[in-house]
């Protein structure tokens, strides 16, 4: 299993090298994205992903930061289609998000674009719950997180995912309210955490994660002590975590 990290960065104003959320999973010759924060299509294709290896996309919540590249993307994929390119394998992309209602908005503008938006491949929505999402070939679980509060209808719109394929688990934090949202996704341990520090500190993730079971910790949704402290940042997280410690940049594969 690999990961790419596409964007590494929290939602805060631009900066250079770095872009808004967003992973990709490799497994099984397909790719299923885990959020789309700006330019994850650019990236994905410049990086020499096939984006047409595309099978899923799945969103931990519906701020900018996470889904401002996911109009984009399908743009992308539906130009190389146009191209003869090929089509996404299965011939459709599932994507699983927490609000459906950002994803019709986004695909209301789609329709306003080029041709109508018309595809030769289909694009599934679904919504988010705790549990299974999917199952095949990579089995993704979501767990929700308390980033957005609790929800007094009892509607969770914010999730982390556990991914399990070929033999390996990754963890992948969205944004949580605390560490404790990450309890039911680690479980018995992972092969590798991707957790947030838009809202974390590496010392907080030290002391959370220093008795589990964890392979190796990727920093990513990269916010103000990594960008401010890059030397010092680097400096604790090979102290602290030695070389199971990544601080992930955009562009980078995690191999696990
Ligand atoms: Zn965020």
């Amino acid at each position: 299993m690999r990961i790419h990290v596409l964007g590494s960065l929290a939602g805060i104003e631009p900066m250079p090298d770095r872009h808004h959320t967003s992973l990709v999973c490799e497994c099984g010759g397909k790719l299923h994205f885990f959020d789309a924060g700006e330019a994850c299509g650019r990236t994905a294709h410049l990086m020499g992903l096939d984006l047409l290896k595309i099978r899923s996309i799945t969103i931990s919540h519906t701020h900018m930061d996470h889904v401002g590249g996911l109009g984009n993307l399908l743009w992308y994929i539906r130009k190389l289609t146009k191209l003869g390119k090929g089509l996404p394998v299965d011939g459709k992309i599932d994507l699983y998000v927490p609000e459906l209602a950002c994803w019709e908005g986004i695909l209301t503008m789609l329709r306003h674009t080029e041709g109508g938006f018309v595809c030769n491949f289909a694009i599934e929505a679904h919504p988010v719950a705790d549990g299974l999402l999917y199952d095949e070939g990579l089995r993704v679980t979501a767990s929700h997180t308390c980033h957005l509060g609790i929800p007094a209808d009892g509607a969770w719109r914010a999730f982390g995912y556990r991914m399990e394929g070929e033999g390996k688990s990754a963890v992948f934090s969205g944004d949580i309210g605390d560490y404790t949202d990450l309890d039911p996704l680690i479980g018995d341990g992972c092969d590798l955490l991707l957790v947030e520090t838009g809202h974390m500190s590496i010392d907080g993730v030290y002391e959370y994660t220093r008795d589990k079971r964890i392979g190796k910790v990727a920093f990513i949704h990269n916010g103000r002590e990594i960008l401010n402290f890059p030397g010092e940042s680097e400096a604790k997280v090979a102290r602290l975590f030695r070389d199971k410690g990544i601080i992930s940049r955009d562009a980078m594969t995690i191999e696990i």
